[in-house]
């Protein structure tokens, strides 16, 4: 039996700035993820800070949120079977450098900071990431 996962996704600032957010988005379909919810916003810094929590202490936390909140975002609900694991597997690794060839993160990643896309790490995780943004989600 197929038991399909639902995984939390982000376009980030650059990608969608660059104009490829539709292409990535051709390739979460032709990857067979099915978009449960869509949504383009600006994320608030209060809301980039609560989302990327787990990393306050890092020395990377400022710039990241000023970057998530540089531009719109394109948030989604992502659902396959292993979504959590094939999402994370179709953008790559952080940093584009360590990216393996055809992963999203490889093609449109700047750098460790700005590496186009966000999913979420574990069901734990996908479950509070999806709950943050898709509260009527299921
Ligand atoms: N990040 C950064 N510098 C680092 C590590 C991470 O700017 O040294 C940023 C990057 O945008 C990354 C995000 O912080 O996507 C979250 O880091 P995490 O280790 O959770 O990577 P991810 O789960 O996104 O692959
Ligand atoms: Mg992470």
């Amino acid at each position: 039996m197929i038991t399909n996962e639902t995984t939390f996704a982000i376009i980030k600032p650059d990608a969608v700035q660059d104009n490829i957010a539709g292409f990535i988005i051709y390739l979460i379909e032709l990857n067979k993820f099915k978009i449960l919810e869509l949504k383009k916003v600006q994320l608030t810094r209060k809301e980039a800070e609560e989302f990327y929590d787990i990393h306050k202490d890092r020395p990377f936390f400022n710039e990241l949120v000023e970057y998530m909140i540089s531009g719109p975002v394109i948030l989604m609900a992502l659902e396959r079977e292993n979504a959590i694991n094939a999402w994370r597997e179709l953008m790559g690794a952080t940093d584009p450098k360590n990216a393996a060839m055809g992963t999203i993160r490889k093609m449109f990643g700047k750098s460790i900071g700005s590496n186009a896309t966000h999913g979420s790490d574990s069901p734990e995780t996908a479950k509070r990431e999806l709950g943050i943004f898709f509260p009527n989600l299921k």
